[in-house]
């Protein structure tokens, strides 16, 4: 941690937490789950072979930005349904991270999650991590009225909602395509940097999440999200002494 990171941050009052490969490591894989079960649905819903549903997961996700949208706008799929399905997922291989937790805590002012997944979803996650205590939020993608990240509107909704201030915020995400316009909003950005994958099927997510990484509407970089949390809150209160 540069000094110069705490005190970058040191007007902020609002922490935006993005929930999956965020607040948990990727190593974990509960990705996978929402993904397999994603290829699931598909298959039911439009009677297509496995290997047809997961050429339109994809397809939807690269011309929507999530399946989720593809499925909606192609097929008039409602949305509640997916939702539920996809995020039935097993969460018992998540440790719980009471580290994180209190660095959350102590830091100053208010603490949200910020989804494209379900409030149940998210409860589920940091019900498990042991940190659910520590938000006073979660905003998901009903919230957005479905409209998810990176898209402007969904930003826009989620400040509408929450009555945060961005210039007053910070926000930490895995996909550092999500913080391009958090950015432009006037937040500041922590990009919470995945492993780089080895090219396989089942890290593909990982991959999308470094794309766009190199551009300046990432203000900063972590590997280590409580560290990163808690040199920040050591930086701050040492300031205000
Ligand atoms: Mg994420």
């Amino acid at each position: 941690m540069s000094q110069s990171a705490a005190e970058d941050l040191s007007h902020v009052e609002n922490w935006i937490f993005d929930l999956d490969n965020t607040l948990y490591p990727p190593v974990c894989n509960l990705f996978s789950q929402v993904d397999q079960r994603m290829t699931a649905f598909i298959t039911a819903l439009l009677d297509v072979d496995e290997v047809e549903a997961r050429r339109l997961q994809k397809t939807y996700y690269v011309d929507h930005g999530t399946t989720l949208s593809g499925l909606m706008a192609v097929h008039g799929m409602d949305p509640a349904e997916f939702l539920d399905y996809v995020h039935d997922i097993d969460v018992s291989a998540l440790p719980p991270d009471d580290a994180l937790g209190q660095a959350i805590a102590a830091l100053p002012g208010r603490k949200v999650i910020f989804t494209n997944g379900t409030v149940a979803h998210a409860e589920n996650v940091a019900g498990q991590l042991g940190i659910a205590h520590v938000f006073d939020g979660i905003y998901d993608i009903v919230s957005t009225g479905y409209e998810p990240k990176p898209r402007h509107v969904a930003y826009e909704r989620f400040l509408a909602a929450s009555g945060i201030a961005p210039r007053r915020a910070a926000m930490f995400e895995d996909m550092a395509r999500n913080l391009a316009v958090p950015h432009e909003m006037g937040m500041r950005t922590i990009w919470v940097r995945p492993p780089f994958p080895s090219v396989d099927e089942t890290a593909r997510h990982l991959l999308i999440a470094h794309e766009g990484s190199d551009g300046d509407h990432i203000h900063h970089v972590t590997e280590d999200l409580t560290g990163f949390l808690k040199a920040v809150q050591l930086a701050m209160s040492a300031a205000t002494k």
